[in-house]
């Protein structure tokens, strides 16, 4: 049986390279050699054990990480129609049981069986030398879409859902709530809706100069400006229409609340690692908001991937370090140290099938 390294987490600290069976395609499953993977907050927080889910025995080890990926096309299963061996492919987050009656309908994302790809109940994901993905859950790369931009699909597809549920529309004012690859993708997909004006918030002067060139109208850099104080100045009222909340924060989904318009919206696209102390639901319930939660992605590959082929969003731009797949031993314990600039590290696998 051929082999296969992967990078497998055995519990919160404990992140080897192992050799391990390469999966073989049953039917209906394609095996995909790994072309690039993103390194997402999401793995930080469940290698350190700080996220919410790890604490909760949602997350099971050992398992592979590895959720924002490109590939290409090793090997196809029996009955496999759509993808042939040196296909771009991207795939789903997660991986439905297929024959549940959600799944039947093609809902896999309602589906309760599902397993997240590098997460929650884990299908394996990409941190390794292969991912076996089902056919249904994967998408083929357009020809003008570069395998950086396939591996960013999946944080566009999120920081899209965010802006839909939020109800952006034409002429709307958005404050978009941290600058990590999420805030900002958000904040350049609202500005590509239409928005009249788009700012972000965040600490690191660098990454919201990375915002501004990205065309993100305007940064806040909250340690040294109040954002309400901004607010005031900039927009009527005070308050904008339409608020994304991507930074994790609690104080900031807190203070969120009092920037929003009667008749705004705000959604929730981020993780928090303790409840919401200090959350006033008298005072939500006067602010006359609409509250949305975004756990994910769902639905808006295709969207993200029309647009990157028409070459207007180009995500690759918030790749600010690049590293080899086996280096993310060694650089995910250290994700956030030294992170002055960083946005995305981006992990380079396989040029060529079977290389
Ligand atoms: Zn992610
Ligand atoms: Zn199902």
């Amino acid at each position: 049986m051929p082999a296969m390294q992967a990078i497998r987490l055995f519990a919160p600290g404990d992140m080897r390279i192992v050799e391990m069976p390469r999966p073989q395609p049953g039917p209906h499953e394609v095996l995909c050699r790994v072309a690039r993977v993103g390194m997402c907050g999401t793995d930080y927080a469940i290698y350190t054990g700080e996220a919410s889910f790890v604490k909760s025995g949602d997350v099971r080890f050992p398992l592979t990480l590895g959720h924002e990926w490109s590939a290409l096309v090793e090997e196809t299963g029996e009955g496999v129609t759509r993808f042939g061996p040196g296909d771009r492919v991207i795939g789903d987050t997660g991986v439905a049981c297929g024959h549940c009656n959600e799944c039947l309908l093609g809902r896999y994302p309602r589906c309760d069986r599902a397993q997240a790809v590098g997460t929650v109940n884990a299908w394996d994901g990409a941190y390794a030398e292969y991912i076996l993905m089902p056919e249904r859950h994967l998408f083929p790369l357009p020809p003008p879409v570069s395998l950086d931009n396939g591996a960013m699909v999946e944080p566009a597809a999120t920081a899209l859902y965010a802006v839909q549920k939020a109800g952006v529309q034409i002429g709307d004012t958005v404050l978009v709530q941290g600058s990590g690859p999420i805030g900002i993708l958000a904040a350049k997909l609202a500005k590509l809706s239409g928005a009249s004006i788009v700012f972000i918030t965040g600490r690191k002067e660098i990454k919201l100069r990375r915002a501004l060139d990205f065309g993100i109208d305007a940064a806040i850099n909250t340690t040294r400006e109040s954002v309400s104080g901004v607010l005031r100045q900039r927009v009527p009222g005070g308050k904008v229409d339409r608020l994304i909340e991507a930074s994790g924060s609690v104080e900031l989904f807190n203070e969120s609340l009092d920037l929003v318009q009667p008749g705004g919206a705000m959604s929730v696209v981020a993780f928090y690692d303790r409840p919401a102390e200090g959350f006033d639901i008298d005072r939500f319930v006067f602010s006359d908001i609409t509250l949305v939660a975004v756990p994910g992605s769902l639905g808006m590959y295709p969207p993200i991937l029309s647009l990157m082929a028409a070459g207007l969003l180009d995500a690759s731009f918030l790749i600010t370090e690049r590293a080899p797949l086996f280096a993310a031993p060694d650089i995910l314990p250290r994700l956030k140290e030294n992170a002055e600039g960083r946005i995305k590290v981006m992990l380079e696998g396989a040029e060529k099938p079977g290389e």
